[in-house]
């Protein structure tokens, strides 16, 4: 069970940034209104999510940590189908099959913390919510961990990750810090504010608001001026229903959109979020790609198209 564990610890924590992405959604799942994350040497060394949520309770916590569903994947070919369609449940297993992890978690009603590391429960100290610390990523998997890029490059990834998190949930105050070194901080804003200070002066100086409706779907954020996108090309956030995506389809839409106003290998910059009926549109194609599927790809497009093109025309008209 504990080879399978690590093969399909590959698939959802392929890197330290895999690792933060699943630890933040856990977190923002409590109902956190306030995360912490620390990381040591591009989070190989060390990913430390702190939570105010609501905490797990303590007779709770070694299933929290255990593979639920380890009677799921007996076979080889039970893993594959695994590895292609991913598994939830799972998170905190996978990670504490291929690192050192310490869970510290404490619910509004119980007298103090209880603490979790390697299968044994002992008392701790601490407020309410929950402390993940994930330390020695692929200590015991070598091979995966020659995968790693540099420190930055990785810690760049993490960065990334939160960002993006961020993004969608001005509501929750977020800090991010690297080798004891504080790196970003942003507290508790709205969405106007927040992707200011994630994109920067020069995307908040020459952006556009947008907010269009049509039958089930809203298309609504900031697109970036063509004067101003000569940006980051990773500047770029979609998010269907609050879920960070990259998905060709919808990128396309967006660059067809500015076509006319943007000129060589220039990158529009853009935080916008498209909200439809959660049956119109599967996000859970796989735990960690960020594709969707749109039951009707073609008015999704059309949609998105003309929203932001019709906002980029009364600009220049
Ligand atoms: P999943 O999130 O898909 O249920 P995970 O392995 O990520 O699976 O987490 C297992 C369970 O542990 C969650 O369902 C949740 O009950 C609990 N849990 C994990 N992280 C937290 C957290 N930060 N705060 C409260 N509960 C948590
Ligand atoms: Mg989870």
């Amino acid at each position: 069970d504990h080879l399978i564990s690590q093969i399909a610890a590959g698939e959802v924590v392929e890197r330290p940034s895999a690792v933060v992405k699943e630890l933040l959604e856990n977190a923002l799942d409590a109902g956190a209104s306030s995360v912490t994350i620390k990381l040591d040497e591009g989070g190989v060394k060390r990913i430390a999510i702190i939570d105010n949520g609501r905490g797990i309770p303590a007779d709770q916590l070694p299933l929290a940590v255990q593979r639920h569903a380890t009677s799921k994947i007996a076979s080889l070919e039970e893993l594959e189908n695994v590895a292609t369609l991913g598994f939830r449940g799972e998170a905190l297993a996978s990670i504490a099959s291929v690192a050192i992890l310490t869970l510290t978690t404490k619910t509004a009603d119980a007298p103090h913390a209880w603490q979790i590391e390697n299968g044994k429960i002992t008392p701790a100290s601490g407020g309410q919510g929950t402390t993940v610390d994930v330390q020695d990523l692929y200590y015991n998997t070598p091979a995966r961990r020659k995968f790693l890029k540099s420190e930055q490059t990785e810690f760049g990834h993490c960065a990334e990750v939160v960002r993006r998190i961020a993004l969608a949930r001005p509501d929750v105050s977020f800090s991010l810090s690297h080798n004891g070194k504080m790196v970003d901080h942003w507290n508790v804003s709205g969405f106007d504010k927040r992707s200011a200070s994630i994109l920067g002066d020069s995307f908040s100086s020459a952006r556009l608001p947008i907010d269009e409706s049509a039958g089930p779907l809203r298309l609504h954020g900031f697109i970036g001026l063509p004067t101003a996108s000569k940006g980051r090309a990773d500047a770029q956030y979609f998010y269907v229903n609050g879920r960070f995506v990259r998905d060709k389809l919808l990128t396309h839409a967006v660059r067809a959109a500015y076509q006319d106003v943007l000129h060589g290998d220039r990158y529009p910059s853009y935080v916008i979020a498209l909200d439809l009926d959660p049956a119109l549109v599967d996000v859970n194609v796989h735990p960690s790609k960020i594709e969707v599927r749109f039951r009707d790809s073609r008015s999704v497009h059309q949609f998105v198209f003309h929203a932001i093109n019709r906002a980029l025309a009364q600009t220049s008209a």
